[in-house]
């Protein structure tokens, strides 16, 4: 019998263990805990910010920035269609429309080229989100927000650790975000984190975080916020991982290093680029597209990897081809070719912290013998 590779498996084999017990023997589990100061004062020195908000996960901490910036009614966000739902369920759930543009076709992130004739008198933000491990090239879009007064939201949820030209990704935005999901570089279960340098939007982020509860009328309410407490459990496992983040970068930058040497010369497919002038690809994920001359799709490469007992998942599906936006008349008639094509095209290898040289091995096999055959 051959073990099933799973597509992510996190390592907990740091001091998670220790910082949980002494979460239980103190009787500190929730969002009380000291362990919730701490995480967030580590991880706004890591990445340079002057507040961190521990919330409960990465995408409602794209919707308290959305408010917090004060975007509602009528506003437009522009954002890649090429990205999780999470991030225009943001901007749509404030009242906000999402405004989007294609993906370059070899970072996968936003062309910034394409933002600029997207902007109108009702454009309030530019909501950048890097993907899969290289950043978004944000020399040209900092400078289109100066240029027409917009806020910058940097969604940096798979960015844990990579920087842009040596500054680290999560320090760009009025606001940026981080998930902590199990695939993530560092994991607390679930969780996310909200940093800024902005001590107003810090304070609007911790009231809606917390239901805006008022300091002196404690059950009076001027504004609605939500429960998105992050518990001293999470933070615990937060904090234990982000001992280790440099630790586990490097260990990603081999494993996408490993890959690519064992996949470059296999026909069809096109792999993740090692580099840009301005980053080293940290490969969150390590994906692949296939390219034309490939006779199946991405669903059925992964059907066939799945087969040999290989997780794997499809890439980001555009948010312009959604139907729950499309049902909401967004985007009708738009097309960006490009995000349609990694769409369909596109899915990612096994990329957990915990995969192993000799799984890597195999996954390579597998795919050369996918291709091969193809
Ligand atoms: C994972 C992810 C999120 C959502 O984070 P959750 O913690 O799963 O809610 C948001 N944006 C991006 C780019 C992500 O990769």
């Amino acid at each position: 019998m051959i073990e099933t590779i799973p597509v992510n498996q996190p390592l907990l084999d740091g001091k998670e263990r220790q910082y949980l017990n002494e979460c239980i023997d103190q009787g500190w589990i929730s969002s009380e805990g000291p362990f919730v100061k701490r995480f967030e004062q580590e991880f706004a020195a890591r990445v340079g910010r002057k507040y961190a908000i521990a919330v409960s996960n990465g995408s409602v901490a794209l919707d308290a920035a959305v408010v917090a910036l004060g975007i509602g009614a009528g506003d437009e966000v522009i954002l890649p269609t090429f990205t999780i739902i999470s991030c225009a369920a943001a901007i749509v759930r404030a009242g906000a429309i999402p405004v989007v543009v294609d993906s370059e076709p070899d970072t996968w992130n936003m062309v910034a080229a394409q933002i600029e004739a997207k902007i109108t008198p009702k454009t309030k933000a530019i909501m950048v989100v890097h993907i899969y491990g290289l950043p978004v090239d944000m020399a040209p879009i900092l400078a289109l927000a100066e240029k027409y007064g917009l806020h910058i939201i940097e969604d940096a949820a798979e960015m844990h650790g990579q920087t842009y030209n040596n500054q680290p990704c999560g320090s760009f935005g009025d606001i940026s975000t981080f998930s902590f999901y199990p695939n993530k570089h560092i994991t607390t279960g679930e969780g996310g984190m909200i940093v800024t340098d902005n001590e107003v939007l810090a304070e609007r982020c911790q009231s809606l975080r917390n239901l805006c509860f008022q300091p002196t009328r404690r059950f009076v309410h001027e504004e609605l916020g939500w429960n998105l407490r992050m518990t001293n459990l999470q933070a615990a496992l937060g904090l234990a991982q982000l001992e280790r983040l440099d630790e586990f970068v490097i260990r990603k930058h081999q494993m996408g290093k490993r890959y690519t040497e064992l996949l470059a010369d296999v026909p069809g497919i096109e792999l993740p680029l090692v580099s840009k002038e301005y980053a080293h690809n940290i490969y969150w994920v390590y994906g692949l597209v296939l390219k034309e001359k490939i006779p199946f799709d991405a669903a059925e490469a992964m059907k066939r990897l799945g087969e040999q007992k290989i997780g794997t998942r499809p890439f980001f599906w555009p948010m312009h081809e959604q139907p729950v936006f499309r049902k909401m008349g967004l985007f009708l008639g738009e097309s960006y070719p490009v995000a349609e094509r990694l769409a369909r095209r596109g899915f990612y290898l096994p990329s957990g912290l915990a995969l192993t040289s000799e799984q890597i091995e195999r996954v390579a096999i597998a795919v050369r013998e996918l291709l091969m055959m193809a």
